[in-house]
């Protein structure tokens, strides 16, 4: 070994969006070190493809593409994005009731203590309070229809709120495969059949292609899908089934017609439940992404199918693409010198958009608990603490929506009504109920103001709430709450149409 142990080069394995979202920041930190500086490759297979989904995101996706310096204009246009307030939920706490999963808080705070605990006390005492969404200016905002980027300044109605984009998944990747080879990184076409260990300490040492050529490397990024070919082929890495808690195993996607240009293009993603699971709407410039996530126990794949199409707002441009999938992640993500991004590291179903957001958080953990070739242990360790927490918090967020449902009638809603629930989750569930206070266990996941937006969406109101919040006169507060909702009305009256502010901004860009 020479003297200098840094890593020469650095292997990814796999080119959909996990892959060329690890190799465009690998690209972009590897061109600034110039001579010598760590070679990086990306193999990927035709013959095998992409997964194809994934076009919901969340917030923290605008700080990766900043980070990379990609202009946010051009990177809508070329991924023919939309811009996402949040998700909508329908028939999820009972048949006929909605509610809205908005990205941002519910205002500012009032005496020390965040708004919808003043609205709780409030409804209690106020006949015909309107509901706490009309208090999210990410929820006004997109029941409008209306799109504007928040401004900048003191905490106001303008800027109470965040958004993330909806995108064609296979136009990011592309867009990120350009921006990361023309920094250097070097795409091979080929398939692997054959991984090979080291004999001294088990670390690969290369993958072999179908073709006969051998590639080595001293790092090797698993983003090879469910196939999961390094950690869990040659690292042999336990898959923690979570299909107990996340039952649904299935899914049927199909993209629809964009709907007319008088027709609204809504800033926001659709979530619909059915009997044995529930349904995507995707807005995007040139198309609508859907697709039907069930469980294959409780409703045949024909029957899905017809659920899906019938479901439909626009005539769709295909035939219904099937996938499975069980939720769960690997034990560790990181063993030896292999490190699992996107699908080959786990999967939790997209009813909250999080999988990008598992990509780029283990992107950024990798890059900040960055090796040499001597693999000290404890960073693996590390990456793989970070890693746990963060798919315990957002499964359990996720399990949530399935768990605090009134529905009963169905099979799968039944199933989840009994279900166990982790010890977490209970916990989180019985301290709001009790005394409307939110315990979060991962901050790098799902935040205060999304927990709550669930928790009401659903129907629970505490028996009790903060005592400090009965210092203020319930007529003092009253007014406060008037107030706000006028600015917040009046200010995203003067936000253009999501579909004008993209002819104006993006398209014209
Ligand atoms: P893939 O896209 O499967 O890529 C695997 C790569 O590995 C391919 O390039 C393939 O060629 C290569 N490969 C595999 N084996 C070999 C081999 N032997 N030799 C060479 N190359 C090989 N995420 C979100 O954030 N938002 C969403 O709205 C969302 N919706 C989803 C809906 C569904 C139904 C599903 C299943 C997933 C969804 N996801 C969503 C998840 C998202 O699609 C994935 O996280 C994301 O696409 C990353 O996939 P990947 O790159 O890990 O795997």
């Amino acid at each position: 070994m020479s003297a200098d142990p840094s890593l020469r080069k650095v292997v990814i394995v796999g080119g959909g969006t996990a892959g060329w979202m690890a190799a465009a920041p690998l690209a972009q930190r590897f061109e600034r070190a110039g001579a010598g500086r760590c070679e990086v490759v990306l193999i990927e297979s035709p013959d095998i493809g992409t997964v194809g989904v994934g076009e919901a995101t969340l917030p923290p996706i605008r700080a990766y593409n900043r980070t990379l310096g990609l202009d946010g204009a051009d990177f809508v246009k070329r991924t023919q994005g939309s811009f996402k307030l949040g998700i909508e939920f329908k028939n999820w706490g009972r048949v006929g009731h909605r509610f809205f999963h908005g990205f941002g808080d519910f205002g500012p705070a009032i005496e020390n203590r965040a708004p919808w605990q003043h609205w709780l006390r409030l409804s209690a005492v106020v006949d015909g309070l309107p509901s706490y969404e009309d208090w999210s200016t990410a929820t006004v905002m997109a029941h409008q229809h209306r799109f504007t980027p928040p401004v900048e300044g003191p905490p106001s109605a303008a800027n109470a709120y965040s958004f993330a984009y909806h995108f064609d998944a296979g136009l990011y990747a592309a867009y990120l495969r350009e921006y990361a080879t023309a920094r250097g990184v070097q795409r091979l076409e080929g398939l692997i059949v054959d991984v090979e260990l080291r004999p001294e300490d088990g670390f690969v040492q290369a993958v072999k292609l179908a073709d006969g050529r051998r590639i080595e490397g001293d790092l090797f990024i698993d983003c090879s899908g469910f196939r999961a070919l390094l950690i869990g082929g040659a690292m042999q890495s336990p898959f923690e089934d979570w299909s107990a808690l996340l039952p649904c195993n299935s899914a049927l996607a199909v993209p629809s017609e964009r709907l007319g240009p008088s027709s609204p293009l809504t800033p926001f993603t659709t979530s619909t439940a059915h009997a044995a699971g529930w349904q995507w709407r995707i807005p995007l410039q040139h198309r609508t992404g859907n697709g039907h996530v069930y469980c294959s126990h409780f409703i045949s794949d024909d029957e899905a199918a017809a659920t899906l199409l019938a479901g439909l707002d626009s005539p769709a441009l295909d035939t219904p693409r099937q996938l499975r999938f069980t939720t769960g992640r690997r034990k560790a993500g990181w063993v030896k010198n292999v490190v699992a991004i996107g699908l080959a590291g786990g999967f939790l179903e997209p009813l909250e958009s999080t999988s990008i957001q598992l990509i780029m958080d283990g992107v950024g953990r990798l890059l900040q608990l960055w090796p040499d070739r001597q693999f000290k242990p404890h960073l693996a360790a590390e990456f793989n603490r970070l890693m746990a927490r963060q798919y315990e918090s957002t499964r359990d967020f996720i399990a949530l929506h399935y768990k605090l449902t009134e529905r009963r009638d169905s099979e799968l809603w039944r199933y989840c009504a009994a279900m166990p629930i982790p010890d977490n989750l209970a916990h989180q569930i019985e301290l709001f109920r009790e005394s409307g206070r939110v315990a979060i266990f991962d901050p790098d996941s799902f935040a205060e103001p999304s927990w709550v937006s669930l928790f009401l969406g659903l129907g629970v109101r505490p028996a009790s709430l903060d005592p400090a919040i009965d210092q203020i006169p319930p007529e003092a507060l009253l007014q406060h709450f008037v107030r706000l909702r006028q600015a917040i009305h009046q200010t995203v009256a003067a936000v253009p149409d999501h579909g004008d502010y993209i002819s104006r901004h993006v398209r014209a860009a």
